[in-house]
């Protein structure tokens, strides 16, 4: 087996803690914690046992670090995010917090959106029975959840919405969630947090976790195969041709898909409580169809957000003008994405500009140059776009925060209750992992000691109750039309 160089890893500044190389030699390269993955849990995760001062590597089986938040920039020769592109909430985003000293420009984005009907804008009263139909959706979500059982969003919804229903669903399901409503758990939906306010990356999203990632122990085009524990604490991490890895502890952020499709196997077996857990949170499916289009046709601002009142479910979303350049995005998602994806991105380009035909008219196609499409659902390394839980499966995601065999921590989006399906949430989730990887690999000093004399406190004042999070999510759309 080949010996890795230190030159396939990124640059390790000064501060970063130690790394090991791997060693395709029989006695295995060490180190603390070995992390599976470089998106943002495993950067997130580095960084934290890195700042602990603990040795620390990342496998990542991509070229690049970033995972599902990564930034193209040689497509189109502007910032391409081909992944994530919404910074959720930016105050207090833990990414966003990063930025500014990551030097990387963050700005609001618009708020509003806007509603398309054939060739024309919607109206005023239009968009108020739009609201009214969003608000009911939401609220038989949360009084669903409220149940003893859980049960499906399609399931949840009045019988009499009308005409709003199917872009109200596309809105709140497939553009939100990745799945449709007949797929979506209404607990896990109602648990999950506001996601309403938003912010974009000048430089983009992808390119921020990159800067984030600078320094760190990464070891790239690394697929890992096997974890096997070894007992007494100790790990072995096999890897596609790059030799092996003993770890005290490891933190494995592949998605669910990947995990549920064997790409990693472990020995002993992965229980069966953690399998469970995964297939209740399979990913969803969300596809970008991106244009470069000269001018602007489309006589929209920078970063307005379009959709179509659809009377079913091929529908999409326009994000036109993006950050000021001749990007826009048209993105499709749910069943309706899955299945067009599949068909190839020559299908996915003709859907585009078929839709904007319907919408804007014919005109606009002309003005269209270069075309991307992508392709997560068969992406090698994820497989699909964000989990969301299907009927019952909200539970799962506690589950999934439980360590196996001792010291093996998984983290990403799908262990987080609330930010499921974000960066926000992957990094979060991250940093809990590494916390808890950290404390299994201190050793416990102390123990036979003295306890030491505990002075009598007085009695402190109730805590403030943390407000309770609004159980919906992504917010009740704020509409323009002008
Ligand atoms: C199209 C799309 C749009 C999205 N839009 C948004 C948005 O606007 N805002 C938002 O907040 N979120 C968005 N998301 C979701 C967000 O991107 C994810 O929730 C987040 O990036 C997941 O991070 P993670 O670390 O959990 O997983 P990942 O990013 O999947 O990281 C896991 C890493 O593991 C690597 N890996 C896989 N297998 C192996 C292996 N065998 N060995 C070693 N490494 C391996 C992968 O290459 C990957 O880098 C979007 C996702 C998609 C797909």
């Amino acid at each position: 087996m080949p010996r890795i160089s230190r030159r396939s890893f990124l640059m390790a500044t000064a501060g970063a803690a130690s790394f090991p190389v791997l060693n395709g030699a029989s006695v295995a390269a060490e180190t603390d914690v070995a992390i599976i993955g470089g998106g943002a849990a495993g950067i997130a995760a580095a960084r934290r046992i890195g700042a602990a001062g603990r040795r620390v590597v990342v496998l990542e089986a991509a070229e690049q670090v970033g995972g599902r938040c990564i930034t193209d920039t040689t497509t189109f020769g502007v910032p391409y995010d081909v992944g994530a592109h919404w910074l959720h909430v930016p105050e207090s985003n833990p990414v966003a917090k990063l930025a500014l000293r990551a030097g990387v420009d963050i700005y609001p984005a618009p708020p509003g959106q806007r509603v398309r009907i054939g060739r024309r804008n919607a109206r005023e009263s239009e968009l108020e029975e739009y609201l009214a139909v969003v608000a009911r959706g939401k609220r038989a979500i949360e009084d669903a959840a409220r149940g003893k059982v859980d049960i499906s969003c399609a399931q949840a919804m009045p019988k009499d919405l009308g005409e709003w229903q199917p872009l109200m669903e596309f809105y709140l399901g497939p553009f939100g969630c990745g799945k449709d409503f007949s797929e979506l758990s209404a607990t896990d939906f109602a648990r999950s947090s506001e996601r309403d306010v938003d912010a974009y990356c000048r430089q983009g999203f992808g390119a921020l976790l990159a800067k984030l990632a600078e320094g760190l122990p990464v070891q790239l085009s690394t697929p890992v195969t096997k974890i096997t524990a070894l007992g007494r604490g100790s790990f072995l991490i096999d890897t596609a041709g790059k030799g092996s890895l003993q770890a005290r502890a490891v933190i494995v952020t592949v998605s669910t898909n990947m995990l549920l499709d064997g790409k990693i196997t472990f020995a002993p077996a992965l229980p069966k409580r953690q399998l469970d857990a995964l297939s209740r949170l399979r990913l969803g499916h969300y596809e970008r169809i991106a244009l470069e289009v000269a001018g602007n046709p489309f006589g929209l601002l920078r970063d307005d957000l379009v959709f179509e009142k659809a009377d079913n479910d091929h529908t999409a979303a326009l994000l036109a003008n993006v950050g000021g350049t001749s990007l826009s995005f048209i993105d499709v998602a749910g069943s309706f994405g899955r299945d067009l994806a599949a068909k190839g991105p020559r299908e996915m380009t003709a859907f585009a500009f078929e839709w904007i035909d319907k919408l804007y008219g014919a005109d606009v196609r002309k003005a269209i140059q270069r075309t991307h499409a992508t392709q997560w659902a068969s992406s090698p390394f994820v497989q699909g776009s964000f989990s969301a839980a299907s009927v019952g499966g909200q539970p799962s995601r506690r589950i999934l925060m439980e360590p196996f065999f001792d010291r093996v921590f998984y983290a990403g989006e799908a262990a987080h209750e609330t930010l499921w399906g974000t960066v926000s949430g992957a990094w979060e989730s991250g940093e809990r992992a590494a916390d808890a990887a950290l404390k299994a690999v201190v050793p416990v000093t102390g123990s036979r000691a003295a306890p030491t004399p505990v002075k009598r406190q007085k009695k402190a004042a109730p805590k403030k109750q943390p407000r309770r999070q609004s159980p919906s999510f992504f917010g009740t759309p704020r509409i323009s039309n002008d």
